[in-house]
C-alpha cells in the first residue's frame, strides 16, 4: 500500500527524516529518488553520504536558480512547472520504492504549481507507490489526501541562542 507522506511544519528534522527513510528502504535493497527543490538546500553532508549508496538512492537537484525571491514569476513558475514534470516521471517510472519531494511544499505554497492537477497526479498515481515530500506552510488539501502527516514543531533551536549552523547537524 503506497504512502502519501508529508514532514511539514516550523521544526528542524523534517529533510533528515526523508532521508532516514531513505536509508531505510535502501538497507532492503529498494530505491529511492530523492529530488531536492530549492537551490542550494542541499548540505554537503547528505550529498557525499548518499553517494555511497549509488544504484540506490537516485538524487536530483531542481530548479536551478530557484531563490523564491526571483523578480521573475514567469521564470520561477516555467522552473517549477520542470522540476515538477520530473518529479511525476520518476513517479510513473515504476523504478522507485519511493521518491522523495524535499522542499515540494513552497511550489504549492507560492503557487508556482497548481495544487489540484498536483494533487490529482498524485492520487492517481500507482497505488503501491511510496512518495514522501517536505516543507514547511504544506496546503490543507494536501494534508488531507495524505495517509501521514508529522508537523515538526519548533520547541527550541540553537539559532535563537546565537549557535552557528554546524557540520553534522545542520550540513
Ligand atoms: P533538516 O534539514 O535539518 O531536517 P528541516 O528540513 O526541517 O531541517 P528546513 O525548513 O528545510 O528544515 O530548513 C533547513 C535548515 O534550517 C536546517 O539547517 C535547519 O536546522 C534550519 N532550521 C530548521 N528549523 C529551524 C528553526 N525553527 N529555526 C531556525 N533554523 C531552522
Ligand atoms: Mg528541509
Amino acid at each position: 500500500m503506497g504512502l502519501l507522506i508529508v514532514f511539514t511544519g516550523e521544526g528542524k528534522g523534517k529533510t533528515t527524516a526523508a532521508l532516514g527513510m531513505a536509508l531505510r528502504a535502501a538497507g532492503h535493497g529498494l530505491r529511492v529518488c530523492f529530488v531536492q527543490f530549492i537551490k542550494g538546500s542541499w548540505r554537503y553532508g547528505e550529498i557525499e553520504a548518499l553517494k555511497r549508496f549509488e544504484g540506490l538512492i537516485d538524487l536530483h537537484v531542481m530548479g536551478k536558480g530557484f531563490t523564491w525571491k526571483s523578480e521573475n514569476m514567469e521564470e520561477d513558475a516555467r522552473l517549477a512547472r520542470e522540476g515538477w514534470d520530473f518529479a511525476c516521471a520518476a513517479i510513473a517510472s515504476g523504478v522507485y520504492h519511493t521518491v522523495v519531494l524535499d522542499e515540494f511544499t513552497y511550489l504549492l505554497h507560492y503557487r508556482m504549481l497548481e495544487l489540484a492537477t498536483c494533487l490529482e497526479f498524485l492520487a492517481g498515481r500507482n497505488p503501491a507507490q511510496h512518495v514522501v515530500i517536505t516543507g514547511r506552510y504544506a496546503p490543507e488539501p494536501l494534508l488531507a489526501a495524505a495517509d501521514l502527516v508529522t508537523e515538526m514543531r519548533m520547541i527550541k533551536h540553537p539559532l535563537k541562542s546565537g549557535i552557528k549552523a554546524q557540520k553534522g547537524i545542520e550540513f
